[in-house]
């Protein structure tokens, strides 16, 4: 069984005991992911849940361009929710045993703000399909401003796009595209 221990100045941030990395053999166990302040560790389990390998990713080696950490959160074939994290050497993908993509962007945005000091840069549509995150201000914004403008002659109306449900504002009846994922629809 092997053990590992951290840095003196090295603290726990996230922890997840259900994480695949696919990597070598395609049925491997389900592992544990852990992030600190300065690695990403991976423990491999064993059959019987003991430490098999020890994994570490150091933070400073993942990628930063134009000041955004390059991630990407998708759905693994199985449709769980997987983040890719691009390594100066390497590319790695973590799959959560989990649908639920919120979790995931937990991670992505720690990952983000302890090498930038913002969230991730994920593309709004990913981010915009969860609900109450991060939508959930502009929608309130937008429905804030529908009021005041309903008061006017023309009828302002904020929509859920059809495709990816983000928020869809302008006059009843006129055709606007999606900023997110630009879908045209009729505003009703
Ligand atoms: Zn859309």
């Amino acid at each position: 069984m092997v053990d590992y221990s951290l840095l003196p100045n090295e603290g726990v941030l996230l922890k997840n005991e259900s994480v695949w990395h696919p990597i070598g053999k395609r049925n491997g166990n389900i592992g544990e992911l852990i992030l600190t302040n300065l690695n990403l560790i991976y423990l491999k389990k064993s059959a019987f849940g003991g430490i098999k390998e020890v994994l570490k990713f150091p933070l400073n080696q993942i990628k930063i361009i134009d000041d955004n950490v390059q991630v990407i959160i998708s759905k693994s074939s199985g449709n769980f929710c997987q983040m890719e994290l691009f390594f100066i050497n390497s590319h790695e993908v973590f799959i959560f045993n989990s649908l639920i993509k919120k979790q995931v962007l937990r991670w992505a945005d720690k990952i983000s703000e302890l090498l930038t000091g913002h969230e991730a840069n994920i593309d709004p549509s990913e981010r915009n399909t969860i609900p109450g995150f991060g939508i959930a201000t502009d929608l309130l914004k937008n429905t804030i401003g529908t009021f005041k403008e309903a008061l006017k002659e023309k009828e302002n109306v904020t929509n859920r796009c059809i495709s990816c449900g983000a928020p869809l504002s302008g006059i009843k009846g006129e055709v606007k595209k999606c900023k997110y994922c630009g879908v045209k629809q009729t505003l009703k």
